[in-house]
Parts: structure tokens; sequence; C-alpha cells
């Protein structure tokens, strides 16, 4: 008997990069994804389905096994914690950094600061790390905003240009992680499903060195 995979893709950036690797691995999706508004796909591999979630609920899907491998971005799997996941693969796409961020030209307090990000954990792990007092304000969008009206001194969020930053008056402050797309896998299904996981890891692997021959 073959066993039946369920891969967990984010949307947006990450399953519009992602697509093109999965199908150098033989695996392609039936349906427009663009034009759908279903959440399971079909893939031209009987035995391979595929979810479309929110990148911040990949890990928790694969953790559970709800899915068996999923892709998403280190960023969610650090601010997630990585329990019950292996992370085989670093599919060397959707590259940013997660950095700290505050209004240009002004210095960060040197005492306690506050902090508004949605990377909350992380946030509070970078400045623990440095013997920081940091007190963390949740956000789930426009952080951009929280130094401008004084809710933060600082921020914690994804700069990719760095133009967000630039149009909001911030400037980008400390490295904390250069981001990428990780494969995941649930720990349980790596044992169980080794036959039909190991294949797809290995042809998603080779696609990504051929792309990295290339660039
Ligand atoms: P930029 O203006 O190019 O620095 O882009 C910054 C904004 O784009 C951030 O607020 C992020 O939310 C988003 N962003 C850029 N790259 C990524 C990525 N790889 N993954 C998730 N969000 C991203």
């Amino acid at each position: 008997m073959t066993d039946s995979i369920t891969i967990a893709l984010s949307k947006g950036r990450i399953l519009d990069e992602t697509l093109p690797l999965l199908k150098e691995a033989g695996i392609e999706l039936v349906d427009d994804v663009k034009k759908s508004r279903k959440l399971v796909f079909p893939t031209t591999d009987p035995d391979v389905r595929v979810l479309v979630l929110r990148a911040t609920d990949v890990p928790t899907y694969v953790q559970y096994g709800g899915a068996d491998v999923g892709v998403t971005g280190k960023d969610v799997l650090m601010e997630h914690g990585g329990e019950g996941l292996y992370e085989p693969l670093d599919l060397n796409i959707s590259r940013c950094r997660l950095m700290t961020a505050g209004l240009k030209g002004q210095p960060a307090p040197t005492g306690r600061i506050r902090v508004a990000t949605k990377f909350v954990d992380i946030a509070r792990r970078y400045y623990a790390a440095q013997g920081r007092q940091a007190d963390i304000i949740k956000l789930y969008g426009a952080m951009e905003l929280a130094p401008i009206l004084h809710l933060a001194d600082e921020i914690v969020d994804i700069v990719d240009t760095g133009n967000t930053l630039k149009a909001n008056g911030l400037e980008a402050r400390e490295l904390i992680e250069n981001i990428s797309s990780r494969l995941v896998v649930n720990r349980t299904s790596m044992k169980m499903k080794h036959g039909a996981l190991n294949p797809i890891i290995e042809k998603m692997s080779a696609a990504v060195d051929h792309r990295r021959a290339a660039e």
C-alpha cells in the first residue's frame, strides 16, 4: 500500500515560489490555485494533496499531523518554536531579514525598551539574550505605525527592500535572523511514511540545488 501525503503550503508569496519547486519534484496542482476558493487541492500525484493555509498555521497543522509536510518562513517557525517538527530543507525562497527598527536618527533608549511586534516570543528571547529589559506589545499588522505614534521605541519586523520602513520614516537597526522558507516534516510521518516522503524531500532538495547553481 502506498502512503498518502498531505502538504501544507503558506498562501501568498511563499505559495507562488513553492509551486515551481514542487513541480520539479513531480507534484503539480490540478486546479488553478489563484482562481479557486478551495482549501484542499488534489495534485497530479493521486497520493499527494495540498492544503493552502495562512503561514502561521502551517507549523501547527504539521505538528499535530493534519499535514505530513509543510512549507513556511523561518520567522514563523522561530515564533512557533518548532515542537514536533523536523526541518530537513532550506528552500532558499522568499528570503528576507528579521530586524529591529526604529525612528530614523533616534537611537534606542539605553534602559527599558518598548517593542511592538507580531513576533512576541522571538522579540522576548532576542532582548533577553542581550540582557536588555523589554516590554513587548503584540500587534497583528502595521508595526511601522507604533514608533510614529509613540506606542513603542522599536519594532521587530520582516524587512526585504527596506522600502516600507523608509516610507514611514523608520530605519533598520539590528539583524536578528536571515529568513527563508523551510520544508518541515511531522516527526511521526517521517518515521511512518519514510518511503513516500524521502523521494519528495530528495527531489525538492535537487530542485533547490539546481536553482542555487543557476544564481
Ligand atoms: P520591504 O518594504 O521590501 O522591506 O518589505 C517589508 C514588508 O514586506 C514587511 O512588512 C513584510 O510584512 C513583507 N515581507 C517582505 N518579504 C517577506 C517574506 N519573505 N515573508 C513575509 N513577509 C515579507
